[in-house]
């Protein structure tokens, strides 16, 4: 198990040979003619490259090369938040960036059951991916309102088919604990061959949509373990790897290894701004049970930038969102706080606003 950190840019000269070495580096030689090969690029909904809520089309393409040469036949997938697949792929770059290589790129569509173990059991995944020999996984190094970081090992949630992704945040409903278990035996059932993440331009702030800030890291991760790489990325912030809650859960399982080869060089992040959300969650844990339910920050739009477009309330897994006489209206009784609403907004008009009796908690919480 290792972890491979590069300075790099998006300069595409310097960019493929950086990525092939580490794919090379990491075992890239074991796909061959006939290997199934997905690659699982974060492809949440159309967003411009410099917007940096996606993985760069620079990144999919290497990648796709380097499949190409090794004679396999790359597919590349995701199951967007909302929206055309095809869409997103002409509008965010990755139609140019693809351009002459012969690759497929579709959304994920059938579903087949996959065992991950209890309390979830049996659940429905992607056919493609349950059946690929080898996942490499592409995640975007952005903040989460809702999980603090989407790193590695959360990016594979994309690998739960459309709508069953709203129902499993539903059913998780505000336990962010229980979201993050179900992320971590996601991960460890379709165990990714390998997982590059793309930090050259990350998100700070209220991510992982477009409400979030790109931020300039210049940095290209990459491990044989997405976990590793994810305590990695915690490292770089200053962060302890358990305030990742799916490190934490996989720490609760058995499965956090904090003991692997980093190789590469590079300084502490420092002034990256996280979700501050995930700070009010952060407090002394007896609070935590209190604190998701009644006093997380609740999603609150902005009717200057809102267009009425509905993506939202169709998304919502708890039916929280109504559009009543030109306005945008949210139950926050049945709010889950998942924040897909903020995540597949095409606007960026939502943002995690606190309550009241959620500042002065926090006060509270700091105090003490
Ligand atoms: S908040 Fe965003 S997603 Fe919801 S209706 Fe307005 S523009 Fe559309
Ligand atoms: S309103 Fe937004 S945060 Fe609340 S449940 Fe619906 S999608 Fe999730």
């Amino acid at each position: 198990m290792k972890v491979i950190i590069k300075k790099a840019s998006y300069d595409y000269e310097t960019l493929r040979p950086l990525v092939f070495d580490m794919m090379n580096s990491l075992g890239g030689d074991l796909i061959e003619n006939h290997s199934r090969v997905i690659i699982k690029p974060n492809l949440l909904v159309q967003a411009k490259p410099e917007q940096a809520v996606l993985t760069h089309p620079s990144i999919v393409r290497a990648v796709a090369e380097y499949v190409l040469e090794r004679g396999a036949h790359p597919h590349i997938c995701d199951s967007p938040g909302m929206g055309s697949f095809d869409r997103l792929i002409r509008e965010s770059g990755f139609r140019d960036a693809l351009k002459g290589l012969d690759v497929t790129c579709r959304p994920f569509k059938n579903s087949t059951h996959m065992d991950i173990g209890e309390p979830f059991g049996r659940i429905e995944m992607a056919e493609e991916a349950v059946n690929a020999d080898f996942i490499i996984n592409l995640p975007k190094f952005k903040t989460h309102s809702q999980m603090l970081l989407t790193l590695g090992v959360k990016n594979l949630f994309g690998c739960v088919v459309g709508f069953r992704k709203a129902e499993w945040h539903l059913r998780t409903g505000v336990n962010r604990d229980l979201f993050a278990c179900l992320l971590v035996q996601i991960h460890q059932a379709l165990k990714p061959f390998m997982t590059i993440m793309d930090g050259i331009l990350a998100m700070e702030g209220d991510g992982p949509g477009k409400g979030g800030t790109p931020k300039k890291l210049g940095l290209l991760l990459a491990s044989n373990n997405a976990l590793a790489l994810d305590v990695t990325a915690c490292r770089l912030l200053g962060l302890r790897p358990d305030q990742l809650p799916t490190n934490q859960a996989a720490r609760e399982m058995g499965l956090l290894d904090l003991h692997f080869k980093v190789q590469g060089n590079v300084e502490r992040i420092v002034d990256f701004k996280l979700p501050e959300s995930a700070s009010l969650i952060s407090g002394p844990r007896p609070l935590h049970g209190f604190v998701r339910r009644q006093l997380l920050q609740r999603p609150v739009p902005d009717d200057s930038l809102c267009t009425l477009c509905g993506e939202c309330w169709k998304f919502c897994p708890a039916g929280a969102i109504q559009e009543t006489s030109g306005n945008l209206k949210f139950d926050y009784d049945k709010c889950i706080r998942c924040y897909c609403c903020i995540e597949v907004c095409p606007q960026g008009a939502l943002r995690a606003r606190e309550t009241l009796p959620g500042r002065l908690v926090q006060k509270l919480i700091r105090r003490f």
